[in-house]
């Protein structure tokens, strides 16, 4: 017999997705509307106006796609990217790999800049690499690496790549709202986010701005956009309306969770910016105080370290996938494994947007404590 899926209530704190506020799911169990209903057509506006909010920009071409961050990223490098042009991809984790990999199936010619796992991304050797190419067209690298728990320097970065003429792609996926980040006055072109890190709703839609320079060399484009789901041009036809001003039917847009992203955006608007960064400021202290309690290292510089998450060493000799089974199956709590160089040696704890709290904090303390003893 089948029946109806009833899952355990856990405690998110692993890469994401991130515990989903009740609030928010509570806006998504509202009655479904038709997705051109002049009322869903405003809430697209405060969507989008909520989005400028939240990533600092008072750039037009804003908007939500109706599929998870690594379609942003995609549509970033789509939109952007023709082909045979040259694009320098900062590569310090698994998510500058697959920008990487996003430049060469789109017959992009690509110039990769590497650093270890672990470290930032090197101003230094970008501007090497925008020297050695004066004929590169985009810079693309991730702000907040959540692969390793690194936070890049995107003012930096962007300001370089602009000096160079270049357009900047930057991967915010885990960084919005959860560290500062500012994409107009850092000047970055193209910036895109997800739901489910520390905007803290499901998993599944993303958010994507473009500068005007970068909507511009969209308009300029000779090669139509290799995907047409992702095409922007065809996007705002829904999301903007078309010369005629009237709205048209691209693709049926995923109306409840349209409502989920309103009301987790609309919660970090109330709770204000500087302040959401402030709280994943503030928790990260209290859970490294911690852990550093139980003995535990954190892997990443202090200086560059993400607040919302965590890389934490498994101590000599612990087996670090039976106690995150041990946490799930004894305390309901998710931690993330290590990835790539990292697997096996770290956990990924993350205290991303609603579980930033202080009792996510003293569950994950006293449940590993359980665990190692
Ligand atoms: C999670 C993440 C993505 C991909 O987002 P999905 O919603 O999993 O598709 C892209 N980049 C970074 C840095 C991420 O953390």
């Amino acid at each position: 017999m089948n029946t109806s899926f009833h899952p355990t209530p856990r405690t998110l704190m692993g890469p994401g997705p991130s515990d989903v506020h009740p609030r928010v799911l509570g806006a998504m169990g509202k009655a479904t509307i038709g997705h051109l209903d002049p009322e869903f057509v405003g809430l697209m506006e405060e969507i989008k106006d909520l989005m400028r909010y939240t990533f600092r920009t008072s750039n037009l071409l804003t908007l939500p796609l109706s599929a998870p961050g690594s379609a942003a990223m995609e549509a970033a490098y789509a939109n952007l990217l023709e082909p045979g042009d040259k694009a320098i991809v900062c590569i310090n984790g698994v998510f500058g790999m697959r920008m990487a990999e996003n430049v060469r199936r789109m017959g992009g010619e690509l110039v990769t800049v590497e650093d270890e796992w672990g470290t930032q991304v090197d101003p230094e050797k970008l501007l090497a690499a925008l020297n050695d190419n004066p004929d590169a067209k985009i810079v693309g690298f991730v702000h907040a690496e959540t692969s390793t728990g690194v936070c890049s320097d995107v003012k930096t970065l962007c300001g370089l790549a602009k000096e160079h003429g270049c357009l900047t792609i930057v991967d915010s996926v885990t960084g919005l709202a959860g560290v500062e980040l500012n994409v107009d006055e850092w000047q970055a072109d193209v910036a895109y986010s997800g739901t489910q890190k520390c905007l803290s709703a499901p998993p599944g839609i993303s958010l994507i701005t473009f500068s005007q320079a970068a909507a511009d060399r969209v308009k300029a484009r000779n090669t139509p956009v290799q995907s047409w789901f992702l095409d922007v041009s065809l996007l705002m036809a829904y999301w903007e309306g078309g010369q005629g001003g009237g709205r048209t039917y691209h693709h049926t847009a995923p109306v409840n969770a349209m409502y989920g992203l309103h009301e987790a955006l609309l919660m970090v608007k109330e709770e204000g910016l500087e302040q959401s960064w402030e709280k994943h400021r503030t928790m990260h202290a209290s859970l490294y105080e911690n852990l550093s309690g139980l003995g535990l290292e954190f892997v990443v510089d202090a200086s560059y370290r993400l607040p919302q998450l965590n890389l934490v060493k498994v101590p000599e000799g612990v087996d670090e996938a039976a106690v995150r089974q041990q946490l799930l199956q004894q305390f309901n709590l998710e931690i993330g494994a290590g990835l790539g160089a990292f697997a096996g040696k770290v956990w990924r704890i993350g205290l991303m947007g609603y579980s930033a709290r202080q009792e996510n904090v003293q569950l994950c303390t006293s449940a590993l404590r359980a665990c190692l003893s």
